[in-house]
């Protein structure tokens, strides 16, 4: 399905897209619509917070933050700031311009919380900056909704999918980004964590891209 074009999708979408096109980050206009869609959708408690782990520069918290604001949700957007292993010096997508020239480490949380303000987002995003498993381990509530675009190595991936869908409440979603069947396109651990949730009591309900979707049951 195009979700871009559903008339839903384009309203709430609108306002953003001049920060959608000049936002750096790893999320195509299509995936990000869908994911706005699933959020708009979600049609549970609005006390239920939506969570995003992975924040980077605010891209994909654009489509997430757009589509709470809307329906009235809160949505609390977790990352450490420091770069995913694949952001740093050497790797594939490392970007020196975000380097902290004093501390020398990968620092987005000022592009983020830019992004944010220009967005006008600051009442809906909440911004946490920790190691998400760190923060898992101290936030008790249930939540609706969950998007896992954290660190994309085994083992990162794996702790955020381990210490967070235990809180999405029945009925509630999981979206888990870079999902890639053929191992050419992209690396393994997101498309294992896909593959664990549908062994588990999830059922998947939006694939677009690299995106997947899953209402628990
Ligand atoms: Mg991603």
């Amino acid at each position: 399905m195009q979700y871009q074009y559903l008339q839903q999708v384009k309203d709430t979408l609108e306002p953003m897209k001049p920060l959608i096109e000049t936002t750096r980050g790893f999320m195509p206009t299509a995936e990000g619509a869908a994911l706005a869609y699933a959020l708009l959708n979600c049609q549970l408690d609005l006390k239920l917070p939506a969570v995003e782990i992975g924040s980077y520069m605010g891209l994909s918290t654009l489509y997430l933050g757009a589509a709470a604001r809307k329906s009235n949700r809160k949505l609390i957007s977790i990352d450490h700031h420091h770069g995913s292993e694949e952001n740093q010096a050497g790797w594939e997508h490392h970007d020196p311009s975000i380097v902290d020239y004093v501390s020398n480490n990968i620092d987005t949380l000022y592009a983020f919380r830019r992004t944010m303000n220009l967005a006008d987002l600051e009442r809906t995003v909440i911004i946490v900056v920790s190691d998400s498993k760190i923060f898992s381990s101290i936030f008790q509530c249930e939540i609706g909704f969950l998007f896992i675009d954290g660190g994309h190595g085994e083992i990162q991936a794996n702790s955020d999918f381990e210490s967070w869908t235990p809180k999405i409440t029945s009925g509630g979603l999981l979206a888990i980004h870079d999902v890639f069947e053929n191992p050419k396109l992209g690396g393994r651990p997101p498309y294992e964590l896909y593959l664990r949730a549908l062994q588990m009591n999830y059922r998947e309900v939006i694939s677009e891209g690299s995106l997947r979707v899953m209402r628990k049951n």
